[in-house]
């Protein structure tokens, strides 16, 4: 019963999400790349509070002898990063992509497969989070503080995969649908990261460190590159550092 309120509340996080920022992006002028810049790197220093002052800091508990298990974390972390890396890679050697409007439209689905890809460790997150937090017949607090912020970061990310679609000629509805289907992963992940997070504390360690790996990749491999590629200027840095301000707020309060 617990595991269908989390994949529902993952779904709700995840597809509603996304589909939110995809609807929002049809409302969007086309010369709009300065917002969604802002967007994403505030969406980015979200996902930094998230891994640094909730993720790591589970991760990090102490074992019943005293030490936090610091090197597995530190491996789950580098095996995270180094998993997501190698997928994208593995993407990108898709088609260049030219200029103009056909450029946009495979600009955004080449955005809707990363989001996609990287909403996997995101599920992660939240079903990990969900088994860190509670017993069998309760959903945790954690768990829905995770969902919910994941949630709200997943909107600028739909934006972010509709706009330049429709920019590049998709219909509206298309689109919005487009940016709703880029989040039906998270389930997935959320139910991987539960069973995992579920064997015991070390595996819980383990997973939360691989899923902070992975959402480092996106943050300083995607999202920030992204983000000063629409918008030369200082102020992606600034909402960025707003974004970590606010995740931090609502992870510790
Ligand atoms: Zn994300």
């Amino acid at each position: 019963m617990e595991l269908a309120w989390m994949l529902g509340i993952t779904a709700l996080a995840g597809v509603g999400g996304t589909g939110l920022g995809g609807a929002a992006g049809c409302l969007l002028r086309r010369e709009s790349s300065r917002a969604i810049s802002l967007l994403l790197s505030f969406a980015a220093g979200v996902m930094v509070a998230v891994v640094c002052f909730d993720l790591l800091t589970d991760a990090l508990t102490p074992d019943p002898d005293g030490k936090p298990p610091a090197l597995l974390v530190l491996a789950g972390v580098l095996i995270g990063y180094g998993a997501v890396d190698a997928l994208n890679r593995l993407l990108s050697r898709g088609p260049e992509i030219p200029e103009g409007r056909g450029g946009l439209l495979l600009a955004g689905l080449v955005m809707a497969a990363a989001i996609a890809l990287h909403n996997v460790p995101e599920g992660m997150v939240i079903g990990a989070s969900f088994a860190a937090g509670g017993g069998p017949d309760t959903l945790s607090r954690g768990g829905l503080v995770m969902a919910a912020v994941i949630g709200l970061h997943n909107i600028p990310e739909g934006m972010a995969v509709s706009a330049p679609m429709i920019s590049g000629g998709m219909p509206k509805p298309k689109a919005a649908a487009a940016a709703a289907a880029t989040g039906a992963p998270t389930v997935l992940g959320a139910a991987l990261g539960y069973a995992v997070g579920a064997l015991g504390p070390r595996m819980l360690a383990a997973a939360l460190s691989f899923a902070s790996g992975a959402m480092l990749y996106v943050v300083f491999g995607e999202l920030l590159p992204e983000a000063n590629g629409l918008w030369r200027s200082r102020a992606p840095a600034l909402a960025a550092v707003v974004g970590i301000l606010v995740g931090m707020l609502v992870v510790l309060l």
